[in-house]
């Protein structure tokens, strides 16, 4: 473990393993963890966060890879946005290659980590709907080399939280053989966050189409609905393939469930969706439309 000080932070320490890390937080209580810091130092550049001294996660080494385990895929935390966007990555988990090839420009890419997409919870974050999708899991780690395995949805839910010094160690995510999709909606061309994205899994095992929107709402939103709709009507056994109007169908009941009609005003009339709600809505559509097509294609 090596420690340096500097200016933003009275203190940065450097430990060499999770459990090293979960003790250094533990001794020191105003300590924040840091991964990449890019999420981390935009808030501290800007005045937002002083933190009294910083636990730097990035010489984990047992963290920044992965592992098989019983049909799925252990994620270190560490893995950053770069790694895992590579093709031997991307034949395993198709979806969260995609989000994490996405995620802002190269610098970003570099540096960004799994873990900190995941404790930073922005609705933009990219890996959140795949995760979402894919029902994954996020192992804790805490003091004495205690571990606690919650779903990254309740923990983005605030269902659960990390308790003071826990860490997110690893993500569990299932190895589901089959197609994966990740779309992405920005404002603008080239890398920017998200004004709608979706993530849809095909899980022939359980004969689902899983997917997540997110962005559009703080937390990504899973349309379970709509899923058990679709899942119903593909041939698990045959050819995988929905008529085009089943593709369209899906896309809006997607977009509906995720953005619901305003409530009806005291006389009983709809009220009409703000043209910019409505444009988000059929964004929605289009990317879950797209999304089933792609899975089945
Ligand atoms: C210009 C720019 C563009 C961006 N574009 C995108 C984008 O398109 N898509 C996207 O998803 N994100 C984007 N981001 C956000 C950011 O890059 C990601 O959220 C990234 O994954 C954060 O990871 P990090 O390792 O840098 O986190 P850090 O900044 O190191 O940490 C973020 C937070 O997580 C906590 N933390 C980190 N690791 C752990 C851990 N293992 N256990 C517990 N807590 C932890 C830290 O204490 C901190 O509170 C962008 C950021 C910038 C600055």
């Amino acid at each position: 473990m090596t420690t340096h000080a500097p200016q933003a932070a009275r203190s940065v320490t450097l430990p060499g393993s999770l459990d090293e890390a979960v003790a250094v937080l533990a001794a020191t209580p105003a300590a924040v963890p840091v991964a990449g810091g890019t999420d981390l130092m935009t808030s501290v550049n800007s005045g937002q966060l002083r933190p009294a001294a910083l636990v730097g996660l990035s010489r984990i080494s047992e963290i920044r890879g992965w592992q098989y385990q019983d049909g799925h895929a252990l994620l270190g935390a560490g893995l950053t946005h770069a790694r895992m966007g590579r093709p031997d990555f991307a034949a395993l988990i198709p979806a969260l290659a995609a989000a994490a090839r996405a995620a802002g420009p190269p610098q970003i890419r570099n540096a960004g980590t799994l873990g900190g997409n995941i404790a930073t919870g922005a609705p933009t974050g990219d890996a959140l709907p795949v995760l979402a999708a894919l029902e994954a899991t996020v192992v804790l780690a805490g003091p004495g080399g205690s571990r606690r395995e919650i779903p990254v949805s309740h923990l983005l839910a605030g269902m659960e939280m990390l308790a003071a010094g826990e860490l997110i160690g690893y993500v569990r995510v299932p190895i589901l053989h089959a197609p994966q999709v990740f779309l992405k909606a920005t404002g603008r061309t080239g890398p920017g966050r998200a004004t709608a994205s979706i993530a849809l899994v095909l899980d022939p095992a359980r004969r689902g189409v899983r997917c997540a929107v997110g962005a559009v709402a703080p937390m990504p939103l899973r349309p379970l609905d709509a899923e058990q709709w679709i899942g119903r009507l593909i041939d698990w056994d045959g050819s995988r393939t929905v008529v085009p109007e089943a593709l369209t169908a899906f896309g809006e009941y997607v977009a509906a469930a995720c953005i619901p009609d305003a409530a009806p005003t005291e006389g009983g009339a709809p009220q009409p969706l703000p043209p910019a709600v409505l444009h988000l809505r059929r964004t929605v559509a289009v990317l879950a439309r797209r999304a089933l097509g792609r899975a089945l294609s």
